[in-house]
């Protein structure tokens, strides 16, 4: 049969048709092969602005989407509640400076169903539907050394080849339901919050499990609590949870930010966390018990991760993070009513800030329903989930329906699911069996041509997404283009940047109290996977300037070749 290619007469094309259709014919199978300049993995945040990217340096795109529509975490994330806690002037896009001024964000933490309307918004706004094939999983992407082409299939019968692969599967994307015994058995409903049903689910009258208390937990139960008959929430680790001081944005807040969009994007790109937070300079400890507290006041005041900025030294001191503890821990006491209740509910194990912080409103408040209780799953685990409810060492609870809040394989889950193959049939799942190892948490050696949007090693989860989302699609971008300007035919990390990469990735992350905790971050909820802490903590704006440095240098650490 034969090849269909549609790709421009540009040098990187010169270079593909080099590549015999014999080559090609005998790699795939005798199914028609169409031929992409580049192949995107996922239709969310990155899978989107990745494809405007690419169409505007002229490169035949196709992005293949496993869900009914564009959106990634915001299309399966439907779950009552769900909203996100990075500020939504700062959590959009900042390409396009007509899209900022045209949209109109509500609130300052924007829903999700707000978050998916932008989505879809910036999808026909740029026309980006015509390259984007939704209802398809790529099941694999596995490199060609001869033809130097990634070979895709997908579970729809997709057979296709690409100079280059992206991936923009999303870091929390592949659900973690936990293989609680008697799963199957259970005559109610069951539901993962990563994969709720579209069109919404009625607990009205219904007795309600709720497994799981991290951030999407707690979203999710105070909005159940106010339908359910019962709510049984199985606690196994409590959280730190911060108010999110939610609110809708003025008019004069709008146009405000509407007036000064190209300074405060700046100052996120150039920021640690890529959003705007007033970092108090000081340490916790050189100021006196009384100016300490006055402080953590003033903060709580103002919520969301404002809270975690109040001395500069809570992530790194363990005593100056223990007072913050305390302080959250007091709150908590404070606001819900049964004593014990209060206690089960204060996070002991970990500094705060080490697992991912929770923003939450009114979730402390919610255990004061008299339609809602707590089960300690630390001390009496969970031992099977029966035909009628969920069973724990020491009692029985009927339930008609099973929320399961457990998380996602973080990071590495989404690629996993893919075979994915590099050079020498090596499979990345292999490659990484002790661990994620990339440079710049963008490429990883031995897969040339493939980039990870936002992959480990990069700020990526502890950052704001969107900053960093743009960041690595304005990198491999601006790659690609210095690829073709230098008739490259592919780009590779070297072993040795690689590792260097990694050594500085763990270093920086000793450095701080994160790896204390038995956080998703490293691994800690999935059975079985290594534990080393991901994603980079040296922060977006340092990580911006090595990115760039890298490139400056021509991509040092990266090995070109080119084919003049
Ligand atoms: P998560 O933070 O991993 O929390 C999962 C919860 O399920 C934990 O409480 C965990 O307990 C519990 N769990 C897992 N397996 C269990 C088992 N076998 N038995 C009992 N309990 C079990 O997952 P998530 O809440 O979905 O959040 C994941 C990430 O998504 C967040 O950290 C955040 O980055 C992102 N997110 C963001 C937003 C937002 O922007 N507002 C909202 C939701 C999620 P243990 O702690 O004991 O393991």
């Amino acid at each position: 049969m034969p090849l269909l290619f549609n790709d421009g007469p540009d040098a990187i094309e010169r270079q593909n048709e080099a590549v015999s259709e014999e080559q090609r014919s005998s790699e795939i199978s005798a199914t028609p092969v169409k031929h992409f300049d580049a192949v995107v993995i996922g239709a969310g945040f990155s899978g989107l602005y990745m494809l405007y990217r690419l169409r505007e340096l002229g490169l035949s795109t196709r992005v293949y989407e496993a869900g009914a529509g564009v959106g990634g975490t915001w299309y399966w994330n439907r779950y009552p509640g769900a909203r996100c806690d990075s500020p939504s002037v700062h959590y959009s896009y900042s390409f396009s400076p007509e899209l900022e001024q045209e949209w109109e964000w509500t609130e300052k933490y924007p829903r999700q169903p707000e978050i998916l309307r932008y989505l879809n918004h910036v999808a026909d706004r740029f026309d980006l539907r015509r390259d984007i094939q939704l209802n398809t999983r790529v099941l694999s992407i596995i490199y060609n050394e001869a033809s130097n082409l990634w070979m895709i299939k997908t579970d729809q019968g997709d057979q296709v080849s690409a100079r280059y692969c992206i991936t923009a599967a999303g870091c929390l994307s592949t659900p973690n339901t936990p293989k609680f015994p008697g799963l199957a058995s259970f005559q109610g409903q069951v539901y993962h919050t990563g994969q709720w049903p579209h069109e919404g689910v009625d607990f009205t009258g219904k007795r309600v499990g709720v497994i799981g208390t991290g951030s999407t937990g707690i979203q999710v139960i105070p909005q159940i609590a106010k339908q359910a008959a019962h709510v049984t929430v199985f606690q196994r680790t409590p959280n730190y949870s911060l108010p999110a001081r939610n609110r809708p944005l003025t008019p004069e807040e709008k146009a405000s930010v509407k007036a000064n969009y190209p300074q405060l994007r700046q100052t996120d790109r150039e920021s640690a966390a890529g959003f705007t937070i007033t970092r108090n300079e000081q340490s916790a400890l050189e100021v006196t018990a009384e100016e300490r507290q006055k402080k953590f006041e003033e903060v709580w005041a103002i919520g969301g991760f404002q809270v975690l900025a109040s001395f500069s030294d809570i992530g790194i001191n363990l005593e100056s993070n223990t007072y913050m503890a305390d302080f959250v821990r007091a709150k908590i006491g404070e606001t819900v009513h049964n004593p014990e209740v209060a206690r089960l509910l204060m996070p002991h194990d970990h500094p705060i800030g080490t697992k991912r912080i929770c923003i939450d409103t009114g979730y402390y408040e919610t255990y004061n329903r008299e339609n809602v209780s707590l089960v300690d799953v630390r001390t009496s685990p969970i031992e099977e989930i029966t035909p009628t409810g969920l069973r724990t060492k020491d009692a029985e609870y009927e339930l008609d329906a099973l929320v399961c809040a457990t998380g996602f394989d973080a990071m590495t889950g989404a690629l996993f699911n893919m075979e994915i193959r590099g050079k020498n049939g090596q499979l990345l799942k292999e490659k990484w069996a002790d661990g994620p190892r990339t440079y710049l948490g963008v490429m990883t050696a031995g897969f040339p041509n493939l980039f990870i949007i936002t992959g480990p090693g990069s700020p990526s989860v502890l950052s704001n997404m969107t900053v960093s989302i743009e960041q690595h699609v304005e990198w491999i971008g601006d790659c690609v283009q210095y690829m073709r300007e230098h008739h490259c035919s592919s780009i590779e990390a070297e072993v040795a940047a690689e590792d260097a990469w990694v050594a500085h990735v763990n270093e920086v992350a000793n450095f701080t109290l994160f790896p204390r905790a038995n956080s998703w971050y490293l691994g800690a909820n999935i059975p079985g996977k290594p534990r080393v802490f991901m994603p980079y903590v040296g922060g977006v704006g340092n990580y911006r300037i090595k990115c760039q440095e890298v490139a400056d240098k021509g991509y040092e650490g990266f090995c070109l070749m080119t084919y003049d």
